[in-house]
């Protein structure tokens, strides 16, 4: 595999990061994950912007322009025969060649790294026609979850837990509401009308929720933004979640109970598809 550290492509063994570098020493780096499909890339733009958003947040340089990073994308996914699968993006502050709490000074260079994966059968996923199994654990992240930082040790270890219990994710609580999804965006429909926790610096501002909630509203689905419980999803006809790497994906089991007839609900399955329409028609 071809990755692209700092101006340069390189097999993916040959390339280098500092070993003080702030992104490994002190989780000081953001993130972006594009998905692919039929080897375009989706919803680039909605990624840029919010990139640019979780650098201004935390006072790092931009590593180059757009229409470069674009460039990149585009360059990997070429070089890596990349049809259906993902691009991970990193901008981590760099480092001045010593560990320092204080930032470095402004004219360190940041760090970007991008690499590909090959995902095939993206869209056409076994995971998304079966549903997901989710148990609920608390929130005990940071405030500014707003910002896509890399710090992802707990939903790493909320992952686990469900794994543990024999479920495929987490969703998490924060007094008594649900912030979101260990990597998604947390949704259940009751009586035709779909329910999701608004935005706010509690939960990452997901490209994806955008997207969808927008065509929800097209296809004349009701939408409401507001907190709410566990127990209202648990009893809710259907659920799901969303994120640019798995984009609709059904939910059919909360905490142990089935909803609905334990498979994957109307809504969900219509907004999955409506969604991979559209996003492959814009795609680039
Ligand atoms: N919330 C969290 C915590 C996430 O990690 C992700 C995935 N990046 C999302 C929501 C979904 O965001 P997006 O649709 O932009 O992938």
């Amino acid at each position: 595999r071809t990755v692209y550290v700092n101006g340069e492509y390189l097999p993916e063994t040959e390339a280098k990061v500092s070993i003080f570098d702030r992104g490994f020493l002190m989780a000081d780096a953001v993130y972006e994950v594009t998905s692919v499909l039929g080897g375009k890339l989706i919803d680039f733009e909605g990624h840029a912007v919010r990139l640019k958003r979780s650098l201004d947040e935390l006072e790092m340089a931009e590593p180059c322009t757009k229409e470069e990073l674009l460039e990149i994308h585009r360059k990997l996914v070429e070089l890596n025969g990349i049809d259906e699968g993902l691009v991970y993006l990193q901008v981590s502050r760099g480092s001045d060649g010593d560990r320092d709490f204080v930032f470095p000074s402004e004219d360190t260079k940041p760090t970007l790294v991008l690499f590909t994966q090959n995902k095939p059968g993206l869209a056409d996923s076994p995971a998304a026609k079966k549903g997901a199994k989710i148990i609920s654990i608390e929130d005990i992240r940071w405030g500014r979850r707003d910002i896509k930082t890399v710090q992802l040790l707990y939903p790493s270890m909320g992952k686990m837990m469900a794994k543990k219990a024999g479920a495929d994710d987490a969703w998490m609580i924060e007094d008594g509401h649900v912030t979101e999804g260990t990597s998604n965006n947390a949704y259940f429909v009751k009586d035709g009308v779909i329910v999701t926790r608004p935005l706010s610096n509690d939960i990452l501002h997901g490209i994806t929720r955008k997207a969808v909630l927008r065509l929800a509203e097209e296809a004349q689905l009701k939408v409401e933004e507001r907190l709410f419980t566990i127990e209202e999803a648990k009893a809710a006809d259907e659920a799901f979640t969303t994120s640019a790497s798995a984009f609709v994906m059904p939910v059919v089991e909360i905490d142990g109970v089935a909803l609905g007839d334990g498979t994957p609900g109307p809504i969900a399955k219509r907004l999955r598809e409506i969604y991979l329409e559209e996003s492959m028609k814009e795609a680039i």
